[in-house]
C-alpha cells in the first residue's frame, strides 16, 4: 500500500515551520488518540499521524524525507523490522503529558526500562562501492551511559536517595478548588520528574544526568548490491537504553553517487556505445566497458542504431539471493561529420551502386513514407 505524503497526513504546507507541524500533530493526535477515539480506523490514523510527526519533527529526518521521500522499509535489509520504531518515538510522551497531566494511570513509569533512541546515518557511496560493497568505519555522536557513575548520575561512592519532596513516590497531591468542589490531583513531582529519586551529590562527569554524548566509531560492512535510498539496520548501535532497557538501533541510509558512464536501474546496468556506420554495416568486434572489466562484444553486420545487446551477468549482484543483473549495451551509429574529398568520392561511388535502395528490414518504412508524401 502506498504511503501518504507526510505533509498531507498532518495537513500542513511543505514550508510549514516546526511550530506549525507541532500544532497540527497535537490537534490530530488528540482527535485520533486510541484512548479517546473508539471509531474503527482511528488506531491506524493515529499511527500514521505519529509516523509523519516523527519524521517531520526531526530536522535531519525531514530533510532526508524532502529529498528522497519515503524510505521503504521493505527495501531495507539485515533486520526484520524496518523503519523507525521504538525509542525515537518521543512525540507520544509529549501528548500523554498534555492529556493526562494530572492523571496517573496512563503515565509511563519513569523508572521503567526503555529502549534507547534509534539513530540515522547517511552514507555516500561511489557507484562501484554500492555494487561491490565495502568495509567502512563511521563515527557517530551518540548518547551513552556515563562510565563514571554507571548511569546513576550520583557521584561515585554515593547513591541516589529518596526524593525529599515527594518522599520517593514520584507524585505529589495538589488540592484544587473548582466550581465542583475541592479535588485532589496527583501531579508528577517537579523535583525528581517522577523518578522518586534525588541525587544529593552529582557525578561530575555527566553532571547528574547519568548520560554522556560520545563519538563512537563503528565498523560496517556494506553488502554488495545496495542501491540509492536503501537502508541497513545495525542492531543495538543506537543510543543507550534507559533504566537498563535495550539500546536503540542505527539505520544507515545509502546515497549512491551517479556514474558518468554507467546507468543503473535495479540490478541492471545500461550503457550507450558509439559505432561507426562502417562497423554497423560490416559488423565488428568491440570492447565494451563493464563494472566487472572489459568485455568483447560481437556486432553483427547490418546492426541498426538503437539496437540493444545484453551482456548476461555483467550487472549488479543481487542483494538478496544469488545471481547478478545484466548489462544492456545500446549502440548508437554515428554518421561522420567531416569527410575529406577522397572519402566523399568513395561514398558517392557507394551511393551509385545502391541508388536509394535500403535493405528489406527498413524498406517497409520507406514505402510507407513515400505513400504518405503522395497522400495515398
Ligand atoms: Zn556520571
Ligand atoms: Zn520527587
Amino acid at each position: 500500500m502506498a504511503k501518504r505524503d507526510y505533509y498531507e497526513v498532518l495537513g500542513v504546507e511543505k514550508s510549514a515551520t516546526a511550530d506549525e507541524i507541532k500544532k497540527a500533530y497535537r490537534k490530530l493526535s488528540k482527535k485520533y488518540h486510541p484512548d479517546i477515539n473508539k471509531e474503527a480506523g482511528a488506531d491506524e490514523k493515529f499511527k500514521e499521524i505519529s509516523e509523519a510527526y516523527e519524521v517531520l519533527s526531526d530536522e535531519q529526518k525531514r530533510a532526508q524525507y524532502d529529498q528522497y521521500g519515503h524510505v521503504d522499509p521493505n527495501q531495507g535489509f539485515g533486520g526484520g523490522t524496518g523503519g523507525f520504531s521504538g525509542g525515537g518515538f518521543s512525540g507520544f510522551e509529549d501528548i500523554f503529558d498534555t492529556f493526562f497531566g494530572g492523571g496517573g494511570s496512563s503515565r509511563r513509569d519513569p523508572n521503567a526500562p526503555r529502549q534507547g533512541n534509534d539513530l540515522q546515518y547517511t552514507m555516500r557511496l561511489k557507484f562501484k562501492e554500492a555494487i561491490f560493497g565495502k568495509e567502512a568505519e563511521i563515527e557517530i555522536p551518540r548518547e551513552e551511559n556515563c562510565d563514571t557513575c554507571h548511569g546513576s548520575g550520583a557521584k561515585p561512592g554515593t547513591h541516589p536517595e529518596k526524593c525529599s519532596h515527594c518522599g520517593g513516590k514520584g507524585t505529589i497531591n495538589v488540592e484544587q478548588n473548582t466550581p465542583f468542589g475541592r479535588i485532589v490531583n496527583k501531579q508528577t513531582c517537579q523535583y525528581c520528574h517522577g523518578t522518586g529519586k534525588e541525587i544529593k551529590e552529582k557525578c561530575s562527569t555527566c553532571n547528574g544526568s547519568g548520560r554522556v554524548t560520545k563519538k563512537k566509531r563503528i565498523k560496517l560492512k556494506v553488502p554488495a548490491g545496495v542501491n540509492d535510498g536503501q537502508q541497513m539496520r545495525v542492531a543495538g548501535e543506537g543510543e543507550a537504553g534507559i533504566n537498563g532497557g535495550p539500546n536503540g538501533d542505527l539505520y544507515v541510509v545509502f546515497v549512491v553517487i551517479p556514474d558518468e558512464f554507467f546507468e543503473r536501474e535495479g540490478d541492471d546496468i545500461f550503457v550507450e556505445v558509439p559505432l561507426t556506420f562502417v562497423q554497423a554495416a560490416l559488423g565488428d568486434e568491440i570492447d565494451v566497458p563493464t563494472v566487472h572489466g572489459k568485455v568483447r562484444l560481437k556486432i553483427p553486420a547490418g546492426t541498426q542504431t538503437g539496437t540493444t545487446f545484453r551482456l548476461r551477468g555483467k550487472g549488479v549482484p543481487h542483494l538478496r539471493g544469488n545471481g547478478t543483473g545484466d548489462q544492456h549495451v545500446d549502440v548508437k551509429v554515428i554518421v561522420p561529420k567531416r569527410l575529406d574529398d577522397k572519402q566523399k568520392e568513395l561514398l558517392r561511388d557507394f551511393a551509385k551502386t545502391t541508388g536509394d535502395h535500403v535493405d528489406e528490414q527498413t524498406s517497409g518504412f520507406f514505402d510507407k513514407m513515400k505513400k504518405a508524401f503522395k497522400g495515398e
